[in-house]
């Protein structure tokens, strides 16, 4: 099974300026060229760029948030570790899990793959709760079915509370990241 070309969705997001002061909305766009850089990756589609209240620990900035689509022949844990290099490339430090964070950047669906091991959960586990994974990735695909529950993306995020986790769509001609 080693030649499967895979459609893989990412989520992406960032509430740090980069080492060199980019903007979380620069943070995000660049992370999008270095997956697509990889070697054999080709675009599917990306989702548009989002503020996103914080999850969790609050006191925070708010994220930029976004989505990726791309075919790849690649094993999912292989893809883990290469996107973590690509977090590390662009100033990601250990100790970001719940503070503000340069880049960070989730595996949500590889095609309807479902597996749990320490290292890596498929589909990810939060998915279909959180409005700053859901809404990028409707854009991409609004038909997109989650594997375990058969649920579309445009389904699950209709089914959020409508007050619950705001998010506020950048408008790319007044917010030039
Ligand atoms: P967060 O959970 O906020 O994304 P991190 O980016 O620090 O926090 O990720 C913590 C760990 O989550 C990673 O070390 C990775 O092994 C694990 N992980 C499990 N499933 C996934 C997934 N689907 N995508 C990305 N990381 C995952
Ligand atoms: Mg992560």
């Amino acid at each position: 099974m080693g030649g499967m070309v895979s459609a893989i969705y990412l989520s992406i997001g960032s509430n740090g300026v980069g080492p060199d002061g980019a903007a979380p909305a620069r943070m995000t766009q660049r992370a999008m060229e270095k997956i697509l850089a990889m070697e054999g990756a080709g675009e599917i589609g990306r989702g548009r760029l989002y503020h996103t209240e914080p999850q969790g620990k609050t006191d925070q900035p708010w994220f930029v948030n976004s989505a990726l689509a791309l075919r790849m022949q690649i094993e999912p844990i292989r893809l883990l570790h290469r996107l973590q290099d690509i977090e590390k490339e662009l100033g990601r430090t250990p100790g970001e899990r719940w503070g503000p964070r340069v880049i960070d950047i989730d595996i949500i669906f590889i095609d309807d793959v479902v597996m749990t091991t320490e290292e890596l959960t498929i589909p990810h586990p939060l998915a279909s709760q959180r409005r700053f994974v859901l809404a990028p990735l409707a854009d991409i695909d609004p038909g997109l079915a989650h594997p375990v529950s058969g649920k579309t993306v445009a389904e699950l995020l209709a089914a959020l509370p409508a007050d619950a986790q705001p998010i506020r769509l950048i408008d790319p001609s007044t917010e030039t990241p």
